[in-house]
This record gives structure tokens, C-alpha cells and sequence, in this order.
């Protein structure tokens, strides 16, 4: 494509010139020569030009590529690299659009930019483009052009790269420079959620637990995060849903803590989404975080939002195994530190998991209903236990994201 418009432009122009001894287009700047050279920290790539012009160079992921974006240049027949090195596996060129020239480079593996710069007419009357790469680890290419596109973008909006579109693989989705965590504190306003004895709800112990998790996510510089609320406000929970969905979250969490007849019963239990319940309670359970709507008084129309049952298409079984691994993650970092049910990783058709393309768990963080649990879930302390235990279980779950699916 990049070699053919530079042919049938250049062949156009030709034929131009034929005609027109003082051809104007003859004074496009032509790129002489390219030349590789490889270093042991890092691989010089150059451009030979015959005037002194502007470039903006940028690197893209999956697969790995630099781009050098110059004003429109034609080409020497000449200018071809005979070695490509060891880190380069292959290049092309053209137009790119009017009035721009374009050169990508392929890449054996991920590079940052380590500089590029343009050194002035020499004595063979040619200006060189120097762009230096050197090889890094994958999250650190990635950083490197989350941070290059918001200079870019603040810069000019003409030259900066395109902006990079994290879920453009169903199956094998690139992870961000900063996943989106979607906190969802259940319940709310019109839906108090589980009531304690003392009069403690869950709707204010889940919310306050939810921003000290944001408070921890986004101190570590490592995620960003959104609160489906942020106060005592209802939601429905397809908005919750809808919500995770609309802003791409890489994971979502929805926070609640159980009641229940037998006061005895404490501790923790992490919930996936399944057609089928792991027990009767799991069951049970989801039945009564589902009523949240009816609860908010909203008239039903679609009543499969209230149903246990809900049906997994093959979309969303790689999110399914996600989920599965996520609440694999939080087990085994709450062990030790959070007391949880004996049986403490169970399935169930809850409502608010069912977003197809986010990795989804509930926790319920214990049970009102027990006095131990209660004081705990209300204690300052045991917040940030809770919220330090689920950070590294996020970690985790995204450290073998990016493993997987770096090259
Ligand atoms: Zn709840």
C-alpha cells in the first residue's frame, strides 16, 4: 500500500515533469539513504534527507513499531537497508496522507525512543534524522506511549499518534497502561441493602469501604478507578452494569456484606457469575442482591433481571475465566488476614456480574448479623486491611494479564 502510492504518485509526477521543464514538484525533499546501526544498549536508525525538514517519530504496540511522520518526501531507489540488524525485522514507506510521508519500522521486540533528533545539512548537502531505540520490558514501551500520546495530544492534535484502543482483540485484549478498576459499592438511597442489629446498613458500610479501596488503587499510581456512586444514592443494577461497560473497566468489583438468621456465621465470601449456583445459599443469595430493584420500588419490565438464572454465551467465557481468576487472586490474599467462610469461593447468577466483557466479582465482606463481623466491617482499621489485600490481588490479576499477553 505505502510503496504503491509512492510509485503511482511519483510515476504521476513524472509524467508531469515531462512536460513542464521547471517542474515544481522536483523540489519535494527526497530521502537519500537509511542506515541501521546496532548497538549493544541500543539501535541508531537514519534518514538521509536533502533538505532540512520536520519530523515527529512515535512507537505503537502489538506489534511493535516505530513511526516517523515527515511532510511529503519522495524517495531515492537507493535508500534501502541491506542489514535490518537485530532488533529491527522490517520497514516501509509512503505517503500517508497529503501532504504526509510516513516510515514504519517493524520490531523484533519492545523498544522505547531513547532520543531523535536532526543533525544540519553536512557536506554532501544532506540533513540526517537520527532516531535512537532502545530495547525495554513490554510495560514499559506501553508507559512510555501512554505518556508520549497525552504530550502529543496536549501538543497538536495533527501530528500526535492515534490514540490507542486497548480492547481492539475480543479474544486476546492488550491490558492498559492503567486499567480501569470499576468499584461498585452495592445498594444505596432507597435500598439500605443488609441490616445489623445495631442498626448498621451495608449500603454505608460497602460505600466507605469502596473510597478507602479507590483511596489505595489510585495512590499506587497504578490504576485508575471509578465508584459506580460515590454516595448514598441509588443505582439499578443494570446502570452498574451499563456503567462498567460504557467505560471499558478492565475489572469490577461490587462490594456487599450479608445478613442472615443464624448470628453465628461470619466472614468473607467471593462471588463469580454462573447459570448454575455453587449451593443452595449462593443461590439464595444472589435471589436477594438481584431484588435491588424491586426494593428501590422499580416497576420491572424485564424480568430476567430478576431470575437467578442467566445464560453465558461463548463471548463470555474468556471474561468468565477472568472473573474466575480475579476471585482466585482475592482468596488467596485475604488469607490470613480477612476471616472468611469456610466455603468461601462460590457461583451464582447475580445480576450485577453479568457484564459480558468485564472480568466481574462480588465480595461480601462478612455479616452484619454477626457482632464480631459488624465491629470489623465498621473498623477504620480492618478498611484498610480489606483494601490492601484486594490492591494485591489486583496486582496480581494484572501482572498475569500483561504476562500473557506480551509478546
Ligand atoms: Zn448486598
Amino acid at each position: 500500500m505505502y510503496v504503491y502510492l509512492f510509485f503511482s504518485r511519483t510515476l504521476a509526477l513524472c509524467l508531469l515533469c515531462f512536460f513542464m521543464p521547471t517542474c515544481q514538484a522536483l523540489a519535494l525533499p527526497q530521502i537519500a539513504g537509511l542506515r541501521i546501526g546496532d548497538y549493544s544498549t541500543y539501535t541508531r536508525f537514519v534518514l538521509d534527507v536533502t533538505e532540512n525538514i520536520d519530523f515527529n517519530v512515535f512507537t505503537l504496540p502489538n506489534p511493535h513499531r516505530v513511526v516517523i511522520d515527515l511532510p511529503e518526501v519522495s524517495w531515492h531507489s537507493s535508500a534501502q537497508i541491506v542489514s535490518r540488524g537485530r532488533r529491527i525485522s522490517g520497514y516501509r514507506f509512503g505517503l500517508f496522507d497529503a501532504g504526509r510521508s510516513r516510515v514504519v519500522i517493524d520490531l523484533k521486540s519492545p523498544i522505547i525512543i531513547k532520543k531523535s533528533f536532526i543533525i544540519p545539512r553536512n557536506k554532501k548537502n544532506l540533513t540526517r534524522i537520527v532516531v535512537d531505540i532502545k530495547p525495554v520490558p513490554y510495560r514499559a514501551m506501553l508507559m512510555e506511549i501512554e505518556k508520549t500520546r497525552k504530550k502529543h495530544t496536549a501538543k497538536t492534535a495533527k501530528t500526535a499518534p492515534p490514540k490507542l484502543s486497548f480492547k481492539q482483540n475480543e479474544k486476546y485484549p492488550t491490558v492498559p497502561v492503567k486499567p480501569l478498576v470499576v468499584i461498585d459499592p452495592g445498594h444505596g438511597g432507597v435500598d439500605p441493602g443488609a441490616l445489623a442489629i445495631s442498626g448498621t446498613l451495608e449500603k454505608h458500610i460497602v460505600l466507605k469501604q469502596a473510597q478507602v479501596l479507590r483511596q489505595l488503587l489510585v495512590s499506587s499510581g497504578r490504576y485508575r478507578v471509578h465508584l459506580t456512586r460515590d454516595r448514598d444514592i441509588f443505582l439499578r443494577l443494570r446502570q452498574r452494569v451499563a456503567i462498567a461497560q460504557e467505560m471499558k473497566a478492565d475489572l469490577f468489583l461490587s462490594l456487599h456484606a450479608d445478613s442472615i438468621k443464624n448470628r453465628r456465621i461470619r466472614g468473607a465470601s467471593i462471588y463469580t457469575l454462573s447459570e448454575n449456583a455453587s449451593d443452595k445459599e449462593a443461590r439464595l443469595l444472589a435471589e436477594k442482591e438481584n431484588k435491588s430493584d424491586v426494593i428501590a420500588g422499580i416497576d420491572l419490565n424485564d424480568k430476567s433481571e430478576t431470575v437467578a438464572r442467566i445464560l453465558i454465551d461463548l463471548r463470555q467465557r474468556l471474561t468468565k475465566n477472568n472473573s474466575v481468576r480475579f476471585a482466585e487472586r482475592l482468596v488467596n490474599e485475604f488469607k490470613g488476614k480477612i476471616p472468611m467462610l469456610r466455603k468461601n469461593r462460590r457461583y451464582a447468577g447475580f445480576v450485577v456480574l453479568k457484564a459480558p466483557d468485564v472480568p466481574s466479582v462480588l465480595v461480601e465482606m462478612g455479616y452484619l448479623s454477626n457482632r464480631q463481623d459488624e465491629r470489623m466491617l465498621k473498623n477504620k482499621k480492618h478498611r484498610e486491611v480489606f483494601a490492601k489485600s484486594v490492591v494485591k490481588a489486583v496486582d496480581a490479576y494484572f501482572t498475569r494479564m500483561r504476562r500473557l499477553h506480551s509478546p
